[in-house]
């Protein structure tokens, strides 16, 4: 069968490997739709900090079920998406049902092969049935509930003012989750193409580019108040830091990024909004259903989201172009 490597950053090729024999509480899949996430554009540049090279990338999938334990009640040719978060079920944040930090966890494109293939085993589990939605929408599920979990940590309320830092992917989720929440959102971002795609396509009420008098905009929005819920989505640590300035006393602070340093604060700035501040890492099968419930029922504009496509085959030659920003990429499916 057909595998794309990451053989190391930057070095992309295609391979025929054997098909993977499943174990008995696994789902064999014939991987169908794969998205292209932020985290495989981190693991191509060699930016992604808990990764060990030649992997096979890949965890936003989409497919038919090839063969499955009875226990499953998955049955061949059902369309599945897979939680691509291997839990251990054990540790403390599972037992606590935070299995998106499971202390062990094992996700699938990062420390462990992916769906850039043709078939892959995954323990049964973590394989849902796709029901009323397309093997396009289902692959698209995964990120969407990064942005669902990051909004639901954060407990977002109706009428409440809301900044998304960082418009890529991970920030539209969000941003869209939180206006199906009924918020008032403003997404901050340097690109005025994706602030452009915000207005347009994910009905968010302000815009605001980063500049000299971003700042100035932001507070004029608000009255001079700031937002109940910031969230960053920007990967970037200097970014991270400077979100803190537009909690509104008594808000609330939400780091869907992950970069690899230390990001600082000024507790005087901190302790006197007594702000909260949250991580928010992958999400759980809750998110996963909320995401579904929402495709389901016509609440995503998953079309528009979906801006660029590509053959698994083409994979190697085409993967470097999606990083241009000039591509205007928001999410690329790959079709296997
Ligand atoms: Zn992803
Ligand atoms: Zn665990």
């Amino acid at each position: 069968m057909l595998t794309v490597i990451c053989e190391t950053p930057g070095t992309l090729s295609a391979h025929e490997r054997t098909k993977p024999v499943p174990r008995d509480n696994e789902v064999l899949l014939r991987v169908k739709r794969v998205g292209v996430c932020g985290t495989d554009l981190h693991i191509f540049t060699g930016n992604q900090p808990y990764l060990a090279y030649p992997r096979v990338m890949g965890h936003e999938l989409s497919g038919l079920v090839e063969q499955a334990p009875l226990s499953s009640g998955l049955v061949a040719g059902d369309p599945v998406y897979v939680m691509p978060y291997l839990s251990c079920g054990q540790c403390i944040a599972c037992r606590r049902g935070k299995t998106n930090c499971c202390a062990h966890i094992q996700v699938l494109g990062v420390h462990r092969d992916g769906a850039f293939t043709e078939y892959l085993s995954v323990p049964a589990q973590f394989v849902h049935k796709a029901e009323g939605i397309t093997l396009d929408q289902a692959a698209m599920v995964e990120f969407l509930a990064i942005g669902a979990h990051a909004v639901r940590r954060a407990d977002v309320k109706a009428g409440e003012r809301i900044l998304v830092v960082g418009a890529g992917p991970i920030g539209m989720a969000a941003l869209t989750f939180a206006r199906l929440r009924g918020a008032t959102v403003t997404a901050l971002d340097t690109r005025a193409d994706r602030l452009d795609f915000c207005a347009k396509q994910l009905g968010v009420a302000a815009t605001v580019q980063i500049g000299e008098n971003d700042k100035a905009q932001l507070s004029a929005l608000t009255d001079g108040e700031f937002f109940d819920v910031v969230f960053d989505a920007t990967g970037n640590s200097k970014a991270m830091e400077r979100g803190f300035e537009f909690i509104a006393h008594g808000g609330r602070y939400v780091l869907v990024s992950i970069v690899s340093d230390t990001i600082a604060f000024s507790d005087p700035e901190f302790h006197k909004r007594e702000a909260t501040l949250l991580g928010s890492r992958n999400a759980t099968a809750e998110d996963f259903e909320t995401v579904v419930e929402a495709l389901r029922a016509g609440r995503i504009p998953d079309q528009a989201l979906n801006t660029h496509r590509l053959a698994l085959a083409d994979v190697p030659s085409r993967f470097a172009d999606l990083l241009d920003p000039a591509g205007g990429v928001v999410k690329a499916i790959v079709e296997c």
